[in-house]
């Protein structure tokens, strides 16, 4: 285990947030979430980047388990069909083509949309499986970002549900600033720790995650951490889909009366959400441009 300071203002300034276990181990350990004086929310201590690996490893990991064939899995490959189409329209109201790096992609759904949608596409991750891609030789794939050269640009990179799982934050900013164009895009999207279901959920609300989940954003943090590396929020949205997402993985199974929880909170969520904006959603998308 290793203690870091604040990746957003540098600082060593914090007290004790809440402890939580890791929700796909048996493992009794608890991991203590602190929160600095800045407000942000961090794991600390936290596995190394060289120990990070085993806690990928359960076979109840979801993005894993969600691609399986049963009732679960095709009401998830139904919102990622969505889903994949919604991220696209944001980006082609910046770009129509191009070149795009996708960030710690995982197993490529999203690269082999925009592939086949006529895109360069570069798809970094450490571990993902690239077997189901129907467009991969229009997919470069690397494990580093520093292996990909000088000499190529990009139009947009993204980052999808990979911020909070980067060890190297400072070396991950320098690497997209030498890779996106002066005019490209960035785009982050993040679980946000101001999400109205949390406080129903408590220490079983899954975006949690500890120990993947390293930081713990909302849009005050995020927008921080941004202009702390040179790069400026130009548009915010809600990422509703990921509203049932959460309390589905938030609900504590075999307990009475949980599925009747989930609908009132996911009604609930949607609303606070849709009259309070994306600093009150459940996952928060945000656009940058270089400061
Ligand atoms: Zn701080």
């Amino acid at each position: 285990m290793e203690t870091i300071k604040c990746i957003v203002c540098g600082k060593n300034k914090t007290t004790p947030y809440i402890e939580v276990s890791d929700r796909l181990s048996q493992n009794p350990e608890l991991y203590q979430l602190v929160k600095c004086d800045c407000n942000f929310v961090y794991l600390n201590p936290r596995p190394s980047e060289d120990n990070i690996a085993t806690h990928y490893n359960s076979p109840n990991y979801d993005p894993h388990n969600f691609s399986k064939d049963n009732k679960l899995g095709k009401i998830y490959k139904l919102v990622q069909w969505v889903t994949v189409r919604w991220k696209f329209r944001k980006i082609a109201s910046f770009y129509q083509s191009g070149k795009l790096l996708d960030v710690g992609g995982g197993n490529g759904e999203f690269a082999d949309f925009m592939a086949l949608q006529g895109w360069k596409v570069y798809l970094q991750d450490k571990i993902s499986k690239l077997d189901n891609l129907s467009d991969s030789k229009n997919i470069n794939t690397v494990q580093n970002l520093e292996t990909i050269k000088d000499d190529e640009y990009f139009n947009v990179i993204t980052l999808w549900h990979s911020l909070e799982h980067i060890h190297n934050i400072e070396k991950l900013y320098f690497q997209i600033n030498r890779l996106l164009k002066p005019d490209g895009i960035l785009l982050i999207a993040v679980p946000n720790i101001n999400a109205p279901e949390r406080t129903f959920f408590n220490k079983t609300w899954a975006p949690f995650d500890a120990p993947r989940h390293l930081y713990h954003f909302q849009l005050k943090t995020l927008n921080e951490l941004c202009s702390k590396y040179k790069f400026k929020i130009v548009r915010k949205y809600s990422l509703f889909q990921d509203t049932p997402y959460n309390i589905l993985l938030s609900i504590e199974k075999n307990k009475p009366f949980q599925i009747i929880k989930g609908v009132l909170v996911f009604y609930y969520s949607i609303i606070v959400t849709l009259l309070r904006g994306p600093e009150h959603s459940s996952s928060i998308l945000v656009i940058c441009r270089k400061a």
